[in-house]
């Protein structure tokens, strides 16, 4: 059983439950690590989701770590977005690096690839012309740029811009253009990070597959990258979805381990 996830929000940023909620769910799921993942800040455009006081949401968390410290180890994180970046990277058990999004050419306006694809088709069309692969080429160059600032523990949700393209319904994830564009960064994000099979976009009904979607974790294990698996809970209901399923998961793509965060570091576990 799976009994550590490092990608969880609160209310501090887009969450539903408090930092105490989230962790009294996970001590009684039986998590016995856990790590708090807020959304860094641009105050430009990440008002309705990014955490509006860094260094409090870290002093609480910290709390929280030695209020249950004999129960569970908690760590506090931040998911570093590529146009919002935190100022307190020293401060931090651990990073994800994300890219949720893209802004215009005189840095205007701001469109997310997971809120909705009315405003993906807009910002596409607004900013690439409406060519959906150029935006692609963008998003995968801008995580890469982050990632390499970054050094993360963790590549959040490698292919998110998939959130709202069931059925191919903005552009093809399936064609040979949009897979090399893919694979070009996981060969590049292989080196030095660590990628995570996220459940978020199953459990919010968005997808029947995790982030990476299938062809991209074959592409990942024959990279010899590593992989670990998290829930990005927003609630306490999502906090452990499918989590044991995903070990299967990676088991049957043919992976012969992936790794689990414990007592401050990534460890290996054989499947
Ligand atoms: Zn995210
Ligand atoms: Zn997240």
């Amino acid at each position: 059983m799976i009994r550590s996830s490092m990608h969880n929000h609160t209310d501090l940023c887009d969450g539903n439950n408090t930092p105490d909620e989230m962790v009294v769910a996970a001590i009684d799921a039986g998590f016995t690590d856990f790590g708090f993942s807020g959304h860094s800040m641009n105050e430009k455009y990440f008002n309705e989701w990014g955490l509006h006081d860094e260094d409090a949401y870290i002093k609480e968390i910290n709390r929280i770590k030695e209020k249950y410290k004999k129960q569970i180890n908690i760590y506090v994180g931040i998911e570093n977005d590529y146009f919002g970046r935190t100022k307190n990277s020293d401060k931090l058990d651990f990073l994800i690096t994300s890219v949720h999004g893209f802004v215009n050419s005189d840095d205007t306006k701001y469109y997310s690839v997971d809120n909705g694809a009315e405003e993906l088709i807009a910002g596409i069309d607004s900013v690439y012309s409406g060519n959906a692969m150029s935006m692609i080429k963008a998003y995968y160059e801008n995580l890469c740029k982050a990632a390499l600032l970054d050094k993360p523990d963790i590549i959040g949700h490698l292919d998110l811009p998939i959130k709202h393209n069931e059925g191919n319904f903005i552009f093809n994830e399936n064609s040979d253009e949009y897979l090399k564009i893919a694979k070009d960064a996981i060969r590049y994000l292989s080196a030095f990070s660590v990628f995570e099979v996220n459940t978020g976009g199953m459990y919010r009904g968005y997808r029947e597959f995790p982030y990476p979607k299938e062809e991209l974790l074959y592409y990942i294990l024959k990279e010899s990258g590593k992989v670990t698996i998290s829930a990005d809970a927003h609630s306490i209901n999502g906090i452990d979805y499918k989590l044991d399923e995903m070990e299967d998961l990676v088991k049957d793509i043919g992976f012969k381990e992936f790794y689990i965060y414990e007592n401050g570091e990534f460890k290996r576990h054989r499947l």
